[in-house]
């Protein structure tokens, strides 16, 4: 099942069965947030609770809301953060570290929260980057269903493109919350991931990088 040719545009036929991603990728954010709102009015009808109810009745575009514009504004390549970069005038040329960015993220098999530190590391080229650009790159990467291992790639690949060079690293310590609040319901297990590029695989660098994060309060 899927969308066809013979409507005219998806969206207008709430509760529609949609299938193909491309499609999806049409849709305006006040589109998404209409049929989002819908399908979620209909998923808590289904949990037997009263949607009519005062407290509830808005929650369905809250969650909306929430989704397109915040936590999975990721998923708009639109919402790519500007990035700044200025010459490297001055010729820095020696470790340059962004620690204890905070990480909230979704997991993609539970759509659980993943809360952690994102910690990133890098030797400058000609170009350096503004350095709260750095979180709002993290940011714009967690903004979506994730799992931790491609969410560090992508930050860790993302800075490599921008900044011009390979030696990046990146070490992301992470609670998720699907774990934390169901299966085996470990709440003090850290999932840890790291990505060391260039210079970084280099033992005594990957040591300095590691030493300089650990000191965390
Ligand atoms: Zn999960």
């Amino acid at each position: 099942m899927g969308v066809n040719g013979k409507h005219g545009h998806p969206a207008k036929d709430i509760g529609m069965e949609i299938s193909e991603s491309e499609v999806i990728k049409e849709f305006s954010d006040e589109e998404k947030i209409r049929l989002i709102q819908s399908h979620f009015t209909r998923i808590m009808e289904i949990l037997g609770l009263d949607v009519n109810d005062s407290s509830l009745k808005d929650t369905p575009k809250r969650v909306a809301k929430m989704y397109v514009s915040e936590i999975f504004s990721g998923l708009n390549a639109r919402n790519f953060p500007e990035i700044t970069l200025f010459e490297n005038t001055y010729g820095y040329d020696e470790m340059l570290i962004v620690k204890d960015i905070s990480l909230y993220s979704i997991c993609e098999h539970h759509f659980a929260p993943i809360i952690g530190k994102v910690h990133v590391g890098y030797f400058p080229r000609e170009k350096v980057i503004g350095l709260s650009k750095v979180n709002r790159l993290a940011r714009f990467f967690a903004r979506k269903p994730q799992v931790q291992e491609k969410l560090t790639m992508e930050i860790a690949q993302s800075l490599e493109e921008v900044l011009q060079t390979r030696d990046v690293a990146v070490y992301i310590e992470a609670n998720h919350l699907c774990v934390a609040s169901r299966g085996v319901k470990d709440t003090d297990s850290y999932t840890k991931t790291s990505y060391y590029g260039g210079r970084f695989k280099q033992r005594a660098l990957k040591s300095e990088f590691l030493e300089q994060i650990k000191n965390t309060g």
